[in-house]
């Protein structure tokens, strides 16, 4: 194999370079990626870098040993596995011997009417983190639709900047929903102690104000008075270039196999958000948005690409996930989103500490712990032994 092009410069994309060159490839690397910089960690928008303790240059990885050839600030707009190549941008041809595939996800975005008007934000990419950060100096309010990670991430790091008001909005009942009730309301109480305002189990139904947003319409309750608006409504995969590969996607989502093949495809493998994947604790495909997940997903699907055939080591993991809300440490283990009942094991109102256990037909399938650190290991480590 002679040449790699591996297409999402992001945290997987990474990785999979590292591996590369770790394990002594030294032809061409090529990374294309449609922003205009080099891999960068996404975590910290949400959080330090929002918040201004940290700069954006500290945000990224360090890429200067790798010898790749940069294709940055345009996308790749096609795929012919058939003759191994990449479109770029508007038809620039890219062959390769072996393709990771690393495009992750975007924001959702708001799928109806915003009236013309101005103010309103996604937070997925280091420009979004940027245009928020400088939009919010002087906005007193601040409206976030979606109380999943990232707006509960925004709504802690926006009330410990200081900004007056910040509602958030769900159709769910609590916040993080994909955690379970018992984590849901354990986290709206210390939001709502720390001055967030929710407005849940309601739907948006509009937007009014004259040429910036001044109002979120809500189809219960009084409208949400705000200087802009969040979206953060969840992701979308990054798939739109392989439309016409013949690349098996489902849910918009490239299908692999445990090995992260491509499937049908020798020289192709796939890595991070983006990837559906087997698993030994999953019955069909699954796919997770965890960091720690692409992160090594990127090396395999390097080590495997370039690897013999006969030693190629399948993705195993244990799902990991961390997320920082003011002093709460929330960190998950497993398949959350496959329980059927959870249970609280200890819950310390001081410590504002919560242990939940997730499980599906009795069978332990995750846990989650806030500001219980050790525990979240354990069972972490149990998952993986029952595995
Ligand atoms: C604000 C924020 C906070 C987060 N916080 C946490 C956290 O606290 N804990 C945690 O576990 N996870 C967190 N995550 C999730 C974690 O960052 C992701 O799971 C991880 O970045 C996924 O890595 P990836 O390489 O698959 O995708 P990405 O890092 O998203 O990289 C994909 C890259 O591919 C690019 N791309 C897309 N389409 C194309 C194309 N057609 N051509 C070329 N390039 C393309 C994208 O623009 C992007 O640069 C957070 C994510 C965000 C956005």
């Amino acid at each position: 194999m002679h040449k790699v092009v591996i297409v999402g410069a992001g945290l997987a994309g990474h990785r999979a370079a590292c591996e590369l060159r770790k394990q002594g490839y030294d032809d061409e690397i090529t990374m294309v990626g449609d922003e205009p910089h080099p891999p960068y960690d996404r975590p910290p928008l949400s959080k330090q870098v929002l918040e201004g303790t940290m700069e954006h240059r500290d945000l990224f990885f360090p890429s200067e040993d790798l010898h790749v050839t940069w294709k940055l600030g345009e996308p790749a707009t096609g795929l012919d596995p058939l003759r191994k190549m990449v479109r770029v941008g508007a038809g620039a041809e890219l062959p390769y011997d072996g393709l990771i595939i690393a495009t992750g996800r975007g924001a959702r975005e708001w799928p109806g009417d915003l009236g013309g008007l101005d103010g309103f934000y996604t937070l997925r990419s280091f420009d979004h983190c940027r245009r928020l950060k400088d939009n919010l100096l002087d906005q007193p309010r601040v409206a976030i639709v979606g109380a999943g990670f990232i707006g509960c991430e925004v709504a802690a790091t926006l009330r410990g900047r200081g900004v007056e008001q910040v509602t958030v909005i769900d159709v769910a009942g609590y916040p993080m929903a994909g955690l379970g009730p018992e984590v849901g309301r354990h986290a709206a109480g210390i939001h709502t102690e720390e001055g967030v305002r929710f407005r849940l189990g309601t739907t948006v139904t509009g937007f009014e104000g004259n040429g910036r947003v001044e109002r979120v319409l809500l189809c219960e309750g009084p409208p949400v008075d705000t200087d802009l608006v969040l979206f953060a409504l969840g992701s979308a995969p990054s798939s739109d270039w392989l439309a016409d590969s013949g690349l098996r996607l489902q849910d918009g989502n490239v299908v692999c196999d445990e090995n992260l093949f491509a499937i049908g495809y020798e020289n192709i493998t796939v890595a991070g958000d983006i990837a559906s994947f087997p698993h030994p604790h999953i019955d069909g495909l699954t796919r997770v948005e965890h960091w720690s997940a692409a992160r090594e997903m990127g090396t395999l699907a390097a080590a495997n690409l370039i690897g013999e055939p006969g030693q190629r080591t399948p993705f195993r993991a244990v799902p990991t996930f961390w997320s920082n809300q003011y002093n709460l440490k929330i960190k998950s283990a497993g398949f959350i989103n496959q329980a059927d009942s959870f249970t609280v094991i200890e819950e310390d109102s001081a410590r504002r500490s919560l242990v939940v256990e997730a499980r599906r037909g009795g069978r332990l399938v995750g846990a989650v712990t806030v500001n219980k650190n050790k525990k979240i290991i354990e069972y972490t480590r149990e998952l993986a032994a029952a595995g």
